[in-house]
């Protein structure tokens, strides 16, 4: 008998994406949220987060390369990234393959996440345990408060603002990664989706001006969430995501990709006009 299994993903009350499951690889529940993994027919393992897609093996590549590669290229000697939030280790996998990079700290919030990814989708979780790893199940909101490290680069991989996460776009937050921030560190975040949460855009963006004295937005195209393109803040105290760029550190580095490459970097900074209309005054893209 064939599965007639679906996940569906819904967005309010006038969206919905559905994905056919193979098989349920894992179902939990912790005090932070429900956490599953399934086999789809068409995207690989899926990670979800209260029902929400997190990663798919098939487009995970384009979110992790954009969230890390671009503020890892535009900063000239990252050696001590944090991420905080990226329970399934896609991004901290790809920090990790720059070889600059000393330490990668990372913080996530919910062990379950971590531990189900370890065990079921090895292809994200494959650097949790490198030499260079230091893997912190704690708040990120109180970890940047308390922590009395620098970091070069910031990257917040979290899931939406929402529970555990809403902290992680407000004005607080920021000030405190601001302050353990080196003198030319960048932050890049999770920012949303330019299509159907621009009033999220605006609010992240407003806090990020607050502190930041240089913000930007850049985008993608994700497969698997809803509008398909979706997008990261940049905010830097020194640093231009385009013109401290040097694109000859990326064939350097030697690194392969399938999403990011140098003319994608300073390109994913050209947002569409309505996204630009939305976001005037909040951003400095050209
Ligand atoms: N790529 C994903 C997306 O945008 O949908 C996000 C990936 S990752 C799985 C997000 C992680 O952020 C979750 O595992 C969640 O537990 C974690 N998280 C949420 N709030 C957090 C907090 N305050 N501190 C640390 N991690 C947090």
């Amino acid at each position: 008998m064939h599965s007639n299994l679906w996940v569906e993903e819904t967005f309010e009350d006038f969206l919905g994406l559905k994905f056919k499951v193979e098989k349920v690889l894992f179902s939990g529940k912790s005090e932070f949220q429900t956490v599953d993994v399934v086999e789809t027919k068409g995207h690989g393992k899926m990670l979800l987060n209260d029902g929400l897609i997190m990663v798919t093996e098939r487009d995970e590549f384009a979110y992790h390369d954009m969230i890390t590669h671009v503020p890892l290229f535009v900063h000239p000697e990252p050696k001590n990234v944090l991420v905080i939030g990226g329970g399934d280790g896609g991004t901290a996998r790809e920090v990790l393959r720059h070889v600059n990079v000393e330490k990668c700290t990372m913080v996530e919030i919910d062990a379950m996440v971590v531990n189900a990814c370890r065990e079921h989708i090895p292809q994200t979780s494959s650097a949790l345990d490198h030499e260079k790893m230091n893997l912190v199940i704690g708040d990120g909101v109180k970890f940047v408060k308390q922590t009395k490290e620098k970091f070069d680069v910031i990257i917040v991989d979290s899931t939406d603002p929402i529970g555990p996460a809403a902290p992680l776009f407000g004005e607080e937050f920021y000030q405190d990664v601001f302050n353990c921030l080196t003198d030319d560190g960048i932050v890049v975040s999770q920012g949303e989706s330019s299509w159907y949460a621009l009033e999220i855009q605006q609010s992240l963006l407003k806090v990020l001006n607050a502190v930041f004295p240089k913000c930007y937005l850049y985008s993608f195209s994700n497969l698997t969430y809803p509008g398909g393109l979706w997008s990261f803040t940049f905010a830097s105290k020194k640093y231009h995501p385009i013109n401290d760029f040097d694109r000859q550190r990326v064939s350097n580095s030697k690194l392969e990709f399938d999403y990011y490459n140098a003319a994608l970097h300073s390109a994913s900074f050209a947002l569409p006009s309505f996204a630009q209309k939305g976001l005037k005054g909040l951003i400095e893209n050209d």
